[in-house]
């Protein structure tokens, strides 16, 4: 297939002129999932020459320690002799590189792993498969939940719900309306006021006083995709850690940001060019996986969780024995990873099970607090 010659900002506005303002989570849709000129079919999207990084990329003890949660959600479920290991949203494939390493040294672990890898960008799939170590069945790549075969589960994903979309409501003098993208007089994209919110009951409880200007936001997508990763758990058995951006408690706010080389940017200039995020609402990823049926653990900060997992005595192994520099380098990577004003409390630890399972990984944070 050849890339289309219209630009992504001419496609968006010709299905605006046709079928009036466009959501922002349609909006999102477009610019970051596009197979062509989407922001994750780019390259080098991810990293410090990129535009944005994330904890695996600051330090290979975060995949460390995913791993070594990974299998001891696998020993707590058992052992079986066969089960998935997913990733959503792998990016560049470094954090399922650090946990396979760290897991290796547990007997077994590898030869019951199928490996799947949900990602939809072709690019990112290319660089995960250059990171990917050999194992003893070759890893799968899937675009969806759905296609993560049978048996028990267990899955990560950091950084990953952020990037489905989300709607955002505004409050005005006639009531919550949808942001949507319009068009000005000039044909350029701009947010105008959409059609009024049917379902109130979406809404928190402090949207009835709120001010005209306030936002709610609402992640339809990932709470639906949080349901149905609940269900496969409580039917398949295994677990789920979600490692995101985002509040502990559901509230008004607008969180909606473009990213574009480590900086803050339009997101209506050059769509597709920018990462687009919102911050994840984890308090409404649990309602959805607890109506699923399944257990939730309380929500823990990123600080929280890698400190109880071991991250301190990690970086003091890896440091011993170092240059003064590497081991520098190693503190300071940790540090930022869990820090208050830098990773530490802004990114929230979320896991799921189902309930055979609940009370076998009740040992493991972030189900077993501090
Ligand atoms: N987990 C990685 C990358 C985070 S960026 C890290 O921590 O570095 C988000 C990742 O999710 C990218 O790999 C992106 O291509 C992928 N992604 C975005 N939307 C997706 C979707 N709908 N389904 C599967 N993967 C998706």
């Amino acid at each position: 297939m050849s890339k289309p010659q219209v630009s992504l900002a001419d496609r968006i506005a010709r299905s605006i002129r046709m079928d009036g303002p466009m959501p922002l989570a349609q909006f999102m849709q477009f610019c970051l999932a596009d197979p062509h000129q989407g922001y994750y079919a780019r390259e080098n999207v991810l990293g410090a020459e990129g535009d944005f990084i994330t904890a695996p990329e600051i330090s290979q003890m975060f995949g460390e320690l995913i791993g070594i949660w990974c299998v001891a959600a696998w020993q707590a479920i058992g052992a079986p002799a066969h089960f998935v290991l997913a990733e959503a949203g792998p990016g560049r494939g470094t954090m399922l590189a650090d946990m396979l390493r760290a897991a290796r040294g547990t007997s077994g672990f590898c030869e019951a792993v199928e490996l799947v890898l949900i990602e939809t960008s072709p690019a990112m799939i290319a660089a995960q498969r250059e990171n990917i170590p050999d194992l003893p069945v070759e890893p799968r790549w899937t675009g969806s939940l759905q296609e993560t075969g049978e048996g028990p589960l267990v899955l990560v994903g950091n950084e990953f719900l952020d990037a489905l979309p989300v709607r955002q409501f505004i409050k005005t003098g006639a009531g919550w309306r949808e942001r949507c993208v319009g068009l000005d007089e000039n044909g350029c994209l701009q947010w105008i006021a959409g059609a009024g919110l049917a379902g109130a009951s979406i809404l928190p409880s402090s949207a009835a006083a709120a001010p005209v200007g306030a936002v709610f936001e609402y992640g339809q997508a990932r709470n639906a995709w949080m349901e149905h990763l609940s269900e496969m758990l409580v039917q398949r058995g295994g677990a789920a850690l979600i490692v995101d951006y985002g509040h502990a408690k559901a509230g008004l706010g607008d969180t909606f940001q473009a990213v574009s080389r480590h900086m803050f940017a339009d997101p209506l200039n050059l769509p597709g060019q920018a990462d687009l995020t919102a911050h994840v609402d984890f308090d409404a990823l649990r309602r959805s996986a607890a109506e699923a049926g399944a257990h939730v653990s309380p929500i823990a900060t990123q600080r929280q969780f890698l400190l109880s997992m071991g991250l301190a005595e990690r970086a003091s192994v890896l440091a011993d024995a170092k240059p003064a520099h590497v081991g520098a380098r190693i503190e300071s990577g940790a540090a930022r990873l869990v820090d208050e004003n830098q990773m530490g409390s802004i990114f929230k630890v979320m896991a799921v099970t189902g309930p055979d399972d609940a009370q076998a990984l009740a040992i493991l944070p972030p189900f077993a607090g501090d």
